[in-house]
This record gives C-alpha cells, structure tokens and sequence, in this order.
C-alpha cells in the first residue's frame, strides 16, 4: 500500500481547518482539534492517513450498504461515463440508466409502489414528496388538504422541507424551521418516554396522537403523515411493536397519505428490501437514497403508487432537479441493486448475520452503565445511563456521556456515533460474524473505559 501522494496529517487537517466548513460540525472547535483524515477503506474498514485501520460501524452515514471497494461500481461509473455522461430528463427525453433504474425499483418495491421521481438526496425527495402531497391533493380538488404530520425526533434531512419535516429541536433553533404547514407528534420511543406503561401499551398511545392531531386539524386540511418505519438519526429508536399497525389503521381510517421515509430501512438494513415490508406498512410513497447506490453516488428519489402518480400525472408538476436521474449515479445504482440480489446479500442479513448481531449486542446489556442494548436488522443502539434499574438520565447535559464514549470508541478504532447519550451503529451489511465478534468486543472495550472516566470525573450521577 502506498501513501505517497499524501502529505503529513498535520498539513491536510490544516488545509481542511483553513477552508472547509463541515455539516453538523462546530467547525471552530473541530479546527482546533483536527479531524481525522479518511483515505481509503475495504470491506467494513477504513484506513486514516496515519495508516490506522478502522471498524466502519456506521456504513459510511447509513449508506454503504455493500460495503467499499467493489470495483464493479467503478466500473459502470467509467462507462457510463464514457458513454454518456450527463443528460436531463425534463424535456421529453429519457436515458436508458434512469429508465432501468425505475424499472428495477418497480420490481423491487412493494404492492403498486410502481413510480419512480428520482432526486440527487435524501433531503431532496423528501422535499419533492411535500410538494408532490400537496398538488396530489390539489389536482383532486381539495387543495385545503396541504398539512404534513410528522414526528419529534424524526429525521428527513437537511434543506428547508426536509429540515421541517424531521423534528429535531437543534436544527429547528436555526434559520427559521419548521416551514408552515407541518406539524409534529410525539415519537414511540419507550426507554426515554414510556415511564411505567408497557412498551405495547405506550406504542399504541403514540399512534392514536396521530389520530388526535388528524382530529384536531381537521381531517379535510391533513395531507400525509410522514415517518421512518425505525427512526436513525434519532438514535435508532426501534418503536414497539404495536405502533405500525395502529398508524396503518388511523391512514387508512381517515384516507390521508403515508409517506416513509426508507433512506436509512431501504435496500436491506431490516432484513427486506424494505423496512416497510419488515413492519407490514403499506405507504403510498417510499423515500429512498443512501442504500440505494451504496454511497458510492449521491442519489435518491421518491417510489410512488399508482393511484398518486396516475392524479399527479393529469398536469405538469412545476418541480425537478438538474441532476433528477443523472445517468451515473442510476448505472453506479443499478449494478448496486444487482449486486445485493445476486449475492443474496440481504436473505444473509435476515437469517443469518441480523440475528447473530442482535445476540452479540444484546451481550452489551449486562454492562453497569447500560440500560437497554437493542436491534433490529443492521441497526443497533445503546442507551447509556448512570443507574440501570430506573433507566435514569444523567444529572450532566445530554450528549455528555455520550460524546465521551464516542471518543472512546474512535480512539478505538471503532465508528460508533452518539445521539445524546445513546449509542448507534449500523455496519456495512456484509459484515461477517467475526467482524461483529470485533465491533462489540471494541464497544465493551470503550464501555468499560467511559464507565472509569465518568465513575474518576464523579459524572455517574442521575438527574434529579
Ligand atoms: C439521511 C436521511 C435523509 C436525508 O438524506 P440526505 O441524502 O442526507 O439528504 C432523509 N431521511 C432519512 C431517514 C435519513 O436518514
């Protein structure tokens, strides 16, 4: 292996201190500190420029799905390239890249999901999915019909529709979130808000606020309800079982459309193609991106249902993107999806390697300073807490055990990400059981070491 076109560390994370502004970052701190440089990476691991190997527990940001280094992807990129590297679809036009991958997804996707308007990225989709709602509803003669529920802690991305349609208090402090229009329910996330009900009983609780709302708006004025079958960036919150039935029944009780957001669930991390097939929803719009190409192109889109694309077709939709169905990211997308159904690679994260890894994580469960450890599919998460039994909060601002864990974990070669003081992972799908055995023996290693650290800093206090 060579690293000689790489200059000393020092000199890359000066440069990136000098001008790069990173998302989701307090960049002037992160100047001070250094980020850590990323090279190359193979397989679940990734190489920095100081030649440390780590553990990819994170598949990139929830998207490398097949994990780096197939070149087969390169390979279709550099040939579509070649061959036509960019056209637009806008303009009575099409291309055999973006056809196929509609086609492909059409298959793919469940019931009469059969539609495909595709995006550059999660956020994007989901911002044509608000717009694409509300004309659905004002093509059917109900334009009144325009409110978007969602929930509190849910995640839809970043740009102005998607930042209001996710419901994260931090994001909506900045820059005038959420937009009108969208409202927020609460989330089924039992461990931090269920109190004494039981997890079935609270899951129910939370579906009916959504009929509550619908009830309270008005159901003529409700346009869809949006949701992520298990929400990510929020801390993998897994929803108790009796949570999607209930929200199946009060969509179609009232008619209003289901949206999920599949970003993160889409392309195998559940165990399905889908995470709506996982949990037996029947949305009318699926959002889709990050597994869809890997990671190794940025692109999304929206699958949607017959009866929506047959009303959203009677006009011409005002909406678009340059890159909507940009032919390399499609062909990179398309030998993506061949590669997870030829090698059968989400059938082994179903019964084998899922499986495998909900039994190694749940081992974590036993440590003093956890109070749930929890999975579903390649999705797992860590409650961190100073006294089990009550599943206490720390006395310390949230994220503050947390962050101190996750400097743990990468000081141990090991991506782990913290959301407040919970801990997420979800690995590369091909991810085999040795390397599961490595991922949790380096999670217990930086449980063990943030447990000493905050016992020596007297942290391991409860909130009052
Ligand atoms: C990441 C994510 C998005 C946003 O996707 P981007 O490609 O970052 O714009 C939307 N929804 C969910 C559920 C996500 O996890």
């Amino acid at each position: 292996m060579t690293l000689t076109n790489i200059a000393p560390t020092a000199e890359l994370q000066a440069l990136d201190a000098a001008h790069h502004m990173h998302p989701f970052t307090a960049n002037g701190a992160l100047g001070k500190k250094g980020a850590r440089i990323i090279t190359r990476a193979e397989g679940v691991r990734l190489t920095d420029s100081e030649g440390a190997e780590l553990i990819d527990g994170m598949a990139g940001l929830w998207c490398v799905n097949i994990g780096y280094g197939r070149s087969e992807l390169a390979e279709a990129a550099a040939r579509q390239m070649r061959e036509l590297p960019y056209y637009n679809t806008f303009f009575q036009t099409s291309h055999v890249p973006a056809l196929q991958l509609a086609a492909k997804l059409a298959e793919l996707a469940p019931g009469d999901l059969n539609h495909v308007f595709f995006a550059g990225s999660g956020s994007e989709a989901n911002d044509t999915n608000l717009r694409m709602v509300r004309q659905y509803w004002a093509l059917k003669g109900q334009p009144e019909r325009c409110v978007v529920i969602s929930r509190r802690n849910g995640y839809h991305g970043s740009t102005m529709g998607g930042g209001s349609l996710g419901g994260m208090a931090a994001m909506h402090a900045q820059g005038g979130l959420p937009i009108p229009g969208i409202v927020h329910i609460d989330q089924p996330y039992w461990y931090g808000e269920g109190g004494e009900m039981s997890p079935e009983d609270f899951g129910r609780a939370r579906a009916q606020q959504l009929e509550e709302k619908i009830l309270e708006l008005g159901p003529e004025t409700v346009a869809a309800f949006i949701a992520e079958p298990v929400q990510g960036a929020g801390g993998v919150i897994i929803p108790p079982e009796s949570y999607w039935p209930e929200i199946q029944r009060i969509v179609d009780k009232y008619g209003i459309l289901l949206i999920a957001d599949e970003v993160i669930t889409g392309f195998g991390r559940l165990g399905h193609w889908f995470g709506s097939q996982s949990y037996g929803i029947r949305p009318h719009i699926m959002t889709i991106a990050k597994g869809l190409s890997s990671g190794y192109q940025p692109i999304g889109g929206s699958i949607v249902c017959d009866e929506v694309a047959h009303v959203i077709g009677q006009d011409e939709f005002n909406h678009g993107y340059t890159y909507s169905g940009h032919p390399v990211a499609a062909a990179v997308a398309l030998e993506n999806l061949r590669i997870l159904e030829e090698e059968g690679i989400i059938a082994r994260v179903r019964e084998e390697t899922a499986p495998y890894l909900a039994r190694a994580w749940a081992s974590l469960g036993d440590h003093p300073l956890v109070g749930e450890a929890v999975s579903r599919g390649m999705m797992a998460s860590l409650a961190l807490t100073p006294d089990k039994a009550s599943r206490a909060r720390f006395a310390a601002e949230p994220g503050t055990a947390g962050y101190i864990c996750r400097e743990f974990s990468f000081g141990n070669n090991l991506v782990m990400r913290h959301v407040g003081d919970r801990m997420i992972i979800a690995p590369p799908l091909v991810i085999t059981p040795t390397d599961i055995d490595e991922l949790v023996t380096r999670a217990r290693r930086t449980l063990d070491q943030t447990h000493a650290h905050l016992r020596a800093e007297g942290m391991l206090k409860a909130a009052a």
